[in-house]
């Protein structure tokens, strides 16, 4: 019999918007387990920052949820369960907010693969309390009965990511000195630049250079000060080392993550797509792109199952001006969430990616031109023929002439700036990057002052 125990805890809903987070109530967690007990965990894997549904309207921000895959001394399992339950109630104490409803999920022995297939529903779906609570049941998953608000979907959910075979990224998340919450970061925006521009595309997602801005700190009283995203732990310290930053770091963590992975993007058919799903739907335009009020870009897409609405919304630019150049009969695969219907619109795609496999001939059909002068003829009326405007020559027996025009779109794979797009989203600078290997083992994951 083995001495030691494997153990995977989940944690999700911590957050609130007077300051709470769940990635930093893990790294406190981390911390008392490290410091102040004597459980002398092995932390197997760097811990987990699983990203679900985007679609699901009570998120507070990415939809993350963190596991840690531990192993513990056998008989030390009740103490670990206790720690995380203590943490996590006083937490949540402290921030206490109408929002958050923490959640807390066990699965002892490992064997997380069974948990999969509600990581995938999670994932692109939204998922019930009951359901999640009775796959729980089946599959001898523990949920302390003080932690059971919403976030055990989330935490229940994430035991199932990141298993193997999945591509998978890495983010550091630097933490705030509590006497800095609420205080503007103090971070040199020309460093991050600097470092996106020497790093890319070993990082991504850090710095939008279109709009000139740094993407890695929240706003508000968040307890994270930064989150650096890239491909491999290594580069993610280097390039901490790389910012200016004038206020002290509390603690540091690289978490391991299924954030631009495109994780989400399932195929399936548009009469299967419900309100709040992911949607990634392979299938041909249907109708011109129609620009809406707001700059915002709409067209349908036609299965074998159905026809949809999808609409590039106007911060997603410059995506709109890929969708203003689509046309009926292009094949594409269009990615994003499903809008419910409102007053006005349809149920819509709103659509974060859009990959053109094949594009259609564009016939427009024009007047023809008067056979004596050379001028465009104009329709004489009704089964009339035309009429010169200029010399006034007319013909009867003609008809309007196909003309094909050049395509102004290429193949290929465009996406929504990651300013406007989810989490999730797989970067452009990130295809050809994609893990196929199991991950190393954690090595210099975490910093505590
Ligand atoms: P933070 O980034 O600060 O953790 P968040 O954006 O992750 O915030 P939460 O406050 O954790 O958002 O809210 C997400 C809630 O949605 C959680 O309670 C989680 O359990 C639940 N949830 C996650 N995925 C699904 C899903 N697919 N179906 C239903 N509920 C879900």
């Amino acid at each position: 019999m083995s001495d030691a125990v494997e153990i995977h805890v989940a944690f999700d809903d911590h957050d609130s918007p007077r300051g709470g987070c769940t990635t930093h109530l893990v790294s406190l967690f981390i911390y008392i387990l490290l410091k102040e007990t004597s459980i002398n965990p092995l932390f197997l894997d760097y811990p987990l920052l699983i990203r679900l549904n985007p679609g699901v309207p009570w998120k507070t921000r990415g939809n993350g949820a963190v596991v840690l895959r531990l192993s513990v001394p056998r008989g030390r399992e009740k103490d670990l369960v206790e720690l995380a339950v203590q943490t996590s109630i006083e937490y949540s104490s402290a921030f206490k907010s109408r929002t958050s409803s923490p959640g807390l999920a066990v699965l002892m022995g490992g064997k997380a693969e069974r948990m999969r297939p509600l990581y995938l529903k999670a994932l692109t779906d939204v998922v019930t309390p009951d359901i999640a609570i009775r796959y729980a049941e089946k599959h001898s998953i523990l949920i302390p009965k003080e932690v059971r608000g919403r976030g055990v979907i989330g935490a229940l959910a994430a035991l199932g990511g990141l298993i193997s075979g999945e591509d998978y990224t890495y983010e550091l998340l630097a933490y705030r000195v509590p006497d800095m919450w609420g205080e503007p970061r103090r971070i040199s925006g020309g460093s991050v630049r600097r470092m996106a521009l020497a790093t890319e595309p070993l990082t991504f997602s850090n710095y939008d250079f279109i709009k000139e801005k740094p993407l890695i700190a929240p706003r508000g009283p968040d307890p994270v000060l930064l989150g650096i995203r890239g491909n491999y732990p290594w580069i993610l310290r280097k390039s901490l080392e790389m910012l200016e930053i004038e206020e002290p770091i509390d603690a540091w963590i690289i978490y391991r993550s299924n954030q631009g992975t495109d994780a989400h993007c399932i195929l399936r058919k548009l009469s299967e797509l419900r309100p709040y799903q992911t949607a990634c739907i392979r299938g041909v335009v249907s109708g011109k792109p129609r620009i809406i009020r707001g700059g915002h870009v709409c067209f349908n897409i036609k299965d074998q199952g159905g026809e949809h609405q999808a609409c590039i919304y106007e911060p997603a630019k410059p995506l709109t001006l890929i969708g203003e150049k689509l046309w009926p009969g292009d094949e594409i695969i269009v990615q994003g969430v499903v809008r419910p219907p409102s007053l006005h619109e349809p149920q819509t795609i709103n659509v974060e990616k859009i990959e053109v496999l094949k594009l259609a001939p564009k016939i427009v059909y024009r007047n023809p031109t008067c056979p004596r002068c050379g001028h465009t003829m104009k329709s004489a009326g009704r089964g009339k023929g035309f009429k010169c405007p200029k010399c006034g020559y007319r013909v009867k027996n003609a008809s309007k002439i196909a003309v094909r025009i050049p395509r102004r779109l290429k193949l290929g794979v465009f996406t929504a700036p990651p300013r406007a797009s989810g989490h999730l989203l797989k970067p452009l600078s990130r295809i050809g990057w994609e893990k196929k290997r199991p991950p190393p083992p954690p090595e210099k994951w975490f910093y505590y002052s």
